[in-house]
C-alpha cells in the first residue's frame, strides 16, 4: 500500500530513509516514520513530560503547559505547516514529540545545574539526551535498547550539538561536522518549538498574573494583534482577549513561515532531497517577522522568564538538582540499582556520574523534589 502520497520531491520518505540501527522488518499498515511516532507516545519517557514544565513548576497551577502538551502543540503546528508545504507530516509529527523528551526537571534551570554538575564528567545538554533516551535508555523492545528509530527522526531531535560531542554520536552527528541541513521536517519542528513555546508562554505568563496586557503592548507583535481584536470586538476583554490576540499571532507566524519558506525553497530549485543538506536553511521566517520575534523573546526573557517569582522557583530547582547529584556521587549505593555502577570497572566515576545525570533527567519536577526531600528530611522518610 502506498502512503506516503502528495509529497514534495524534497520531502523525507520512509521509502529513501537510512534505516533504523537494527535492522527490522517494514511495518504493513503504517509508514516507518508513523512507527516511530507510535513508538515516542508509547515511550515511558513521553509519560513523564505530563509533569515537568518549562517555565512554571508542575504543581503551580494545573492550566500551565507542561513540556506534554507544549509537545503536543509543536506537533500540531508543524503538521499543518508541513501539509501546507507538502513535506513528511509523519516525520514532522514524530520529531516534535520527541524533541523535549530529554529534558530534566524544572526546565531551563534544571540543565543548567545538572550541566554544571557534569561539568567534569562530559557535561550534559537536554538535545543529546533526548537521543539518548530513544536511543539507550527506554528499555521497551527484546532485542535492543531503546526505540530503534529511523535515521532522520533522530537527526531531527538533535537539534544542536557541539563538534566534540558530533564526532563521538557517528552518522547522526556527522551533519554537524560538513556543516550540512537537515531533512525539511527537522529544521520545520525546530521552528514551530518556537512558535508554540512563544505564544503559550504569554498565555502562561498572562495567567500567572507574571505579565499584564498593558505591559505586553510595548510588543509591537502583539500590540498590533491586540488592537485588531479591540477593533472588531468591541468590548472583548480577560481570557477571550487574550485568547483572541494569541490565536491570531500563532495564525500570522504560521502563515508567515509557510510564505518565506516556499519562496526560499523555490528560490533553491530543489530537485530532489539530497539538495536539501547542501542548500542554506530553508525553513525561515521572513526577515521581518524574525526582527518582531526577537522583540517578543526579549520581551519574555526580561519580564517574565526573569520575573523574581520565577527566579525563586529556578533558584529551588537548581538547589535540588545539585544536591541530589552530590549525594547520589557521594554515596551511590543511595541510588536504585539498576543506576548503580560497580566501583571496581574501569572508569567507573565517569560512568556513575552519567548514571546519576540520567537518573535525575529522567525525574519529573514532582518526583524530584519528593526525593529530595527523602535524602534530606529527617523527619519523612
Ligand atoms: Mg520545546
Amino acid at each position: 500500500m502506498e502512503f506516503e502520497t502528495n509529497l514534495a520531491p524534497y520531502a523525507a520518505r520512509s521509502t529513501a530513509s537510512r534505516g533504523r540501527r537494527f535492522a527490522e522488518p517494514a511495518p504493513a499498515s503504517r509508514t516507518e516514520f508513523q512507527r516511530d511516532r507510535d513508538r515516542i507516545i508509547h515511550s515511558t519517557a513521553f509519560r513523564r513530560l505530563e509533569y515537568k514544565t518549562q517555565v512554571f513548576v508542575n504543581h503551580e497551577g494545573d492550566l500551565f503547559r507542561t513540556r506534554l502538551t507544549h509537545s503536543i502543540e509543536v506537533a500540531q503546528i508543524a503538521r499543518s505547516i508541513a501539509r501546507n508545504l507538502r513535506l513528511n507530516e509523519d516525520l514532522v509529527e514524530a520529531i516534535s514529540l520527541a524533541h523535549d523528551l530529554g529534558h530534566t526537571p524544572f526546565g531551563h534551570a534544571g540543565q543548567e545545574a545538572l550541566n554544571d554538575c557534569m561539568k567534569d564528567y562530559g557535561g550534559f545538554e537536554h538535545n543529546l539526551q533526548s537521543l539518548r533516551v530513544v536511543d539507550e535508555l527506554e528499555e521497551h523492545y527484546g532485542a535492543f535498547d531503546g526505540l530503534n528509530l529511523m535515521f532522520e527522526t533522530r537527526e531531527g531531535i538533535l537539534k544542536h550539538c557541539s563538534v566534540a560531542n558530533a564526532r563521538k554520536l557517528g552518522d547522526v552527528g556527522q551533519r554537524f561536522l560538513d556543516r550540512k541541513q537537515p531533512t525539511l521536517e527537522a529544521q520545520l519542528a525546530n521552528l514551530a518549538d518556537e512558535i508554540a513555546y512563544n505564544n503559550h508562554d504569554i498565555d502562561d505568563g498572562l495567567r500567572s498574573g507574571l505579565l499584564t496586557m498593558a505591559q505586553l503592548d510595548e510588543v509591537d507583535f502583539y500590540a498590533r494583534h491586540r488592537t485588531e481584536v479591540a477593533r472588531n470586538y468591541p468590548g472583548i476583554s480577560g481570557r477571550r482577549a487574550i485568547h483572541e490576540t494569541i490565536r491570531r499571532m500563532i495564525n500570522a507566524l504560521i502563515v508567515d513561515l509557510i510564505t518565506a519558506s516556499r519562496a526560499r525553497i523555490d528560490a533553491a530549485k530543489l530537485e530532489s532531497f539530497d539538495d536539501v543538506r547542501e542548500a542554506p536553511p530553508l525553513i525561515t521566517f521572513s526577515d521581518e517577522m524574525n526582527r518582531e520575534a526577537a522583540q517578543l523573546k526579549r520581551f519574555l526573557r526580561q519580564n517574565l522568564y526573569q520575573h523574581y517569582q520565577v527566579n525563586r522557583m529556578t533558584s529551588k530547582a537548581r538547589r535540588i538538582i545539585r544536591e541530589l547529584f552530590e549525594a547520589f556521587m557521594l554515596e551511590p549505593r543511595l541510588l536504585p540499582p539498576d543506576y548503580q555502577v560497580a566501583a571496581s570497572t574501569e572508569g567507573s566515576v565517569h560512568r556513575q556520574a552519567r548514571k546519576v545525570a540520567d537518573y535525575i533527567a529522567g525525574m519529573t519536577d514532582r518526583y524530584a523534589m519528593r526525593e529530595h526531600r527523602r535524602l534530606f528530611t529527617v523527619e519523612e522518610i
